[in-house]
């Protein structure tokens, strides 16, 4: 069998220009980083956005409570975008001017699991994004930017306590920290401000990895270049000796910060295998942060696709609560169908199989881990209102007797699954995944023709021109949000804004983890309390906790109830604009395992990358 490099390795791709072309873009509307990547300037994504009657249809693909390797929602979200070409193509569905039948929107890889254990973030099989080596490997720069902007903040901040902390800077609270895209524990405590004088104050430091830090999470919530630099200048940085907030602001850095990340602002164009247009675009962790890519590129996605792929982290308890209650508050939107990816392992797993054995025929363990999967979906369906489709995303080794199985228990209760095996086979194995979801959304009509087509084709040419004139000059006008398109689902979060912290943090542990409660230790009252009197009670929340079960503790697999969410700590992450809200220990700087990854990945004389999975 081949490796997820080999098969991209052959994979032919198309000059980028043409995949460009194929949304409506002229080469002078993309900014091209090589051959095969392009950067989108924001302004070129606001003249489209105007003249787009119909934003396309938004699918958000997330999953059970997965095993540690991970269940495929990345796959999955590459095949299903191939897919809707595959069924475009079969049922001639009318061609709509600058716009593909679907697009992706996915999250950067991070170079920690890269180098580290999990491998990369680009898909599998051939169910891949091109080029999957230079995707992985640090792609446009977009995460040095942000480290850059992050690191210059810090720089700031102790350059500002050198020169007599007019402030009044508490070196003690100072909650800014470095941060490097590497797993790197030796960084995790430090001390810094060394030598003398000249070395500035001493004091405890630490390193997060780039994915951690609040200057990723607001990366990815920013609609524009004005609002990236009024989410940066709402930093809390540190607090005074008397505990008052420091801000960005305050350190006069958000302009600067802001410069070093102007280009990376802009969504990265590249392509599927089978040349679906994807916009890979920002990657927060799924804990701390809420785990989507940029709202510019889902608006991108949306903006060029009949159909816009996405992706959430973690399980749907973590990464689709965060995306429906935060993502899509930022972005004044609502997905109209949310696909749940479930696997034969995952199920075994829940149902009670040691990982080690999960490649072993058990039906019964298949039929006990269901609860898991129906939690999820009932959370999707009945808190949130989303309509589902679940996608078995099939493995080598699951037998025929269990994937039967598995749909015959879901049909006797009215769910549809369908199994795809878009990894072994592309795009033509999610077709009726495809088909699937444009049923849960349309009942079964096609979706994009008639009046959208009119004003889309109108639009397409008005895009190009203006385009062409200045691609590269404004980039004040992107969207804050997309036009809703008709009959647009109503959003039905999880909790309402107004509520206090603590009701929130209530709601999501009781309506959606199954939790009796939760428990607040005093401490952290106290900084909630702190947090209110300072106005941030009306932000959301971003729960950090495990992701492989419904509570706190990663043993409780299946559904498990009357379990009680501890919430340990709070911050403020209030330039994201959420209160994030940790429950369980938390890792802002992985380590490298004993033989990490890195230890496999070569480059030949003539720059062909192995060993990368
Ligand atoms: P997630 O996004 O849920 O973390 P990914 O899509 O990244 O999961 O997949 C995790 C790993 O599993 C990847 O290495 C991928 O190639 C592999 N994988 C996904 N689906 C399949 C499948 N159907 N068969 C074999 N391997 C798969
Ligand atoms: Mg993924």
């Amino acid at each position: 069998m081949s490796t997820d490099i080999e098969i991209a390795s052959r994979a032919e791709l198309k000059p980028i220009g043409e995949i460009a072309a194929s949304i409506g873009l002229s080469y002078e509307d993309i900014v091209p980083h090589g051959h095969h990547a392009a950067k989108l300037p924001l302004g070129v994504l606001a003249t489209g956005a105007e003249a787009v009657a119909a934003p396309g249809r938004l699918v958000l693909v997330t999953a059970m409570s997965p095993t540690p390797a991970g269940e495929g929602k990345t796959t999955t979200s590459i095949g299903l975008a191939d897919a809707f070409g595959h069924l475009a193509r079969e049922e001639n569905w009318p061609a709509v001017e600058g716009k593909a039948p679907a697009v992706l929107a996915l999250r950067e890889p991070s170079l920690g699991p890269v180098f580290g254990m999990k491998g990369g973030a680009a898909g599998g099989g051939w169910a891949q994004v091109l080029p999957m080596e230079d995707i992985n490997l640090h792609f446009t720069g977009d995460f040095a930017a942000i480290a850059l902007a992050n690191n210059l903040a810090c720089t700031m901040l102790d350059n500002h306590m050198h020169f007599g902390n007019e402030l009044d800077i508490d070196p003690r609270r100072i909650t800014i920290r470095r941060v490097v895209d590497l797993n790197d524990r030796a960084l995790r405590q430090i001390a810094i401000g060394l030598g003398g004088y000249n070395g500035g104050i001493p004091r405890e430091d630490a390193f997060d990895i780039v994915v951690a830090s609040e200057v990723m999470a607001i990366f990815c919530l920013a609609t524009s270049l004005e609002d990236l630099k009024e989410r940066l200048g709402r930093i809390v940085v540190a607090r005074t000796r008397s505990k008052k907030a420091v801000t960005v602001d305050d350190l006069g850095a958000a302009g600067a910060m802001t410069a070093l990340l102007r280009n990376a602002l802009r969504p990265n164009l590249v392509q599927t295998i089978e040349h679906t247009p994807a916009f890979i675009h920002g990657g927060p962790f799924a804990n701390i942060a809420h785990g989507c890519n940029s709202v510019l590129a889902t608006a991108a996605a949306r903006r060029f696709g009949q159909w816009a792929v996405t992706e959430a982290g973690f399980g749907a308890d973590l990464g689709a609560e965060k995306f429906l209650d935060i993502t899509m508050r930022a972005m004044d939107s609502w997905p109209d169908a949310a696909v749940v990816v479930a696997t034969v392992r995952a199920l075994k797993y829940h149902g009670g199989v040691p990982r080690a054995d999960l490649e072993l025929e058990n039906l019964e363990a298949l039929e006990a881990g269901l609860p898991n999967l129906r939690r999820h979906l009932s959370n999707l369906s009945e808190v949130f209102g989303v309509a589902t489709v679940v996608s078995i995303n099939r493995f080598p080794s699951d037998t025929d007797a269990e994937v039967d199985r598995l749909v015959e228990l879901l049909a006797a209760e009215g769910i549809a699954a369908v199994p795809a095996t878009h990894w072994a086979d592309g795009g033509a194995g999610a077709v009726d995944l495809a088909r699937a979801v444009v049923g849960a959304v349309e009942g079964g009509a096609a979706v994009t023709g008639g009046a959208a087509a009119g004003g889309a084709a109108a639009g397409a040419s008005t895009g190009a021109s203006a385009g062409a004139a200045g691609a590269t000059e404004s980039e004040s006008n992107a969207p804050t949000s997309i036009a809703p398109a008709p009959n647009a689902p109503t959003p039905q979060y999880c909790y309402d804004l107004d509520e206090s912290l603590e009701d929130k943090i209530e709601a999501i542990a009781v309506r959606t983890y199954g939790a009796l409660g939760i428990e607040i230790l005093a401490a952290v009252r106290k900084k909630l309390d702190m947090f209110t009197e300072e106005g941030f009670g009306g932000l959301p929340v971003c729960i950090a906790k495990t992701q492989y079960s419904f509570s706190t503790d990663a043993a409780q697999l299946g559904a498990p109830t009357g379990h009680t969410l501890t919430v340990r700590d709070v911050r403020l992450s209030a330039g994201a604009g959420f209160v994030v809200v940790i429950c369980g220990e938390i890792m802002t700087m992985p380590g490298l395992p004993r033989n990490p990854a890195a230890l496999k990945i070569d480059v030949d004389g003539d720059g062909r990358i192995t060993g990368l999975f």
